[in-house]
């Protein structure tokens, strides 16, 4: 570490305004579009580069100017969703914090305050804690993680793949999402195995409820493998690097749009659909194999289970413009709006005890549904292959 790096000089940048918020923008990979930023610290030390975050968060840990250094930069933040609210709604913002800001409640308290006082909403702000910090602090940082979560603040497992997460001990934490390590991304174009890490982790996320996220995403080949495998949201150089706050309010102002491969989308739509009756026989399947004892986890539907909040509407919806020109694209709305509703019928009935009968009618008629929206979307797929130079 350098030499001018001390606590002193921390302490004196806490106190004169030197420390600064960059946002890196993150897309959603379900369509391309913009869904917030992760906030990263910088230190703007006299006439040299700023510095990083790695560099002296340590040193505030040491020094025990972490709680003072979270509270300003939490406060920075919170100003900041107020400016990017008003250029366009439904951004987010993440922070990072360390397991002694969760210890200490510094955190879910200010929240709790903030959302109290009307000063962002539980949408507006989201909480990245690492992997290696969740896992050897989990009794420490437990308590105010459910608190945060029943405030409806989402929290984000950070460089996952890098901390020795049982998946036992993972589900016992109340994360929304995996955000995989930049290291394992950038990892997955040199071998079978690596690529495999990443496939595993996104389907190990959807498997625990939770959408992933991928981190140093740097190459078209990056983000379109990450669109094809299922990952919800991308950051990273290749979509943007971490800007001062005005540059991001320009930057949301351009209504940037990162569409990617669709033929990718389309197979995860397909991959979704499957998904979503599978979950129907798994809970049918649960019923069958012991009446007295159903597995009420696996009977209580998801919230795939409606179209407006499952993956396959958000592609739906958020397609359009790129797909309007498809005949078998402008097909699928009606049906997919029955097959979901078709779907919520059945869990309904299956709670309530319907024989099996009435139970075969109802998902017959579903697969016919399933059936025909299968072959739009094969049909979609297919002329979308035919036409990749356009439509990439
Ligand atoms: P992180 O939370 O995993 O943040 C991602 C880091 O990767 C950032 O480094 C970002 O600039 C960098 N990055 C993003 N996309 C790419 C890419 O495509 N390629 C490459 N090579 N790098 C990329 P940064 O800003 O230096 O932050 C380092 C770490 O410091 C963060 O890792 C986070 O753990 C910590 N940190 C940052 N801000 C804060 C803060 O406000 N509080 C606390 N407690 N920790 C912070
Ligand atoms: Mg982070
Ligand atoms: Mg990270």
């Amino acid at each position: 570490m350098s030499s001018d790096l001390t606590e002193k000089a921390l302490e004196h940048a806490i106190a004169n305004d030197e420390l600064e918020l960059y946002y890196q923008p993150k897309v959603s990979l379900l369509h391309g579009r913009l869904v917030g930023a992760e906030a990263l610290v910088r230190w703007n030390h006299g006439d040299r580069k700023a510095i990083a975050p790695d560099l002296f968060i340590p040193l505030a840990e040491r020094a025990g100017l972490l709680q003072d250094l979270t509270i300003l930069l939490l406060d920075k933040a919170v100003r900041a969703c107020g400016k990017i609210n008003a250029a366009k709604a439904g951004l987010a913002v993440s922070m990072n914090v360390a397991p002694d800001d969760l210890e200490s409640h510094t955190i879910s308290k200010l929240i709790a305050q903030y959302l109290e006082q009307g000063a962002i909403t539980a949408n507006d702000l989201q909480i990245e804690v690492t992997e290696s910090a969740a896992m050897g602090n989990f009794e420490r940082i437990r308590d105010d993680l459910v608190q945060l979560s029943a405030m409806g603040i989402k929290t984000l497992m950070d460089d996952f793949g890098t901390g020795h997460s049982s998946i036992d001990r993972l589900s016992q934490l109340p994360f929304n999402s995996l955000k995989l390590d930049q290291g394992v991304v950038r990892r997955m174009g040199t071998s079978q195995q690596n690529l495999n890490v990443v496939k595993s982790s996104i389907s190990m996320a959807r498997e625990l409820r939770m959408t992933s996220v991928a981190e140093g995403v740097e190459s078209a080949g990056a983000y379109n493998f990450l669109i094809a495998n299922g990952c919800e949201e991308a950051q990273g150089f290749f979509i943007a690097r971490p800007m001062a706050l005005d540059t991001y309010l320009a930057f949301v102002a351009e209504e940037p749009y990162l569409a990617g491969s669709p033929v990718g989308r389309v197979h995860q739509a397909i991959y979704n659909l499957m998904y979503f009756r599978k979950c129907l026989l798994d809970a049918t399947f649960c019923r069958k194999v012991d009446e007295n004892d159903l597995l009420p986890s696996v009977m209580e539907p998801d919230s795939d289970h409606s179209m407006e909040h499952s993956r396959f509407g958000a592609w739906l919806a958020n397609s359009r413009e790129q797909l309007e020109g498809y005949q078998s694209y402008r097909e699928l709305e009606r049906p997919v709006r029955q097959l979901f509703e078709q779907g919520e019928v059945y869990m309904e009935q299956l709670h309530a005890n319907a024989d099996d009968a009435r139970l075969n009618e109802l998902i017959t008629s579903f697969d016919k549904q399933f059936g025909y929206i299968i072959q739009l979307l094969h049909e979609l797929e297919r002329a979308l292959l035919l036409n990749t130079k356009q439509h990439f």
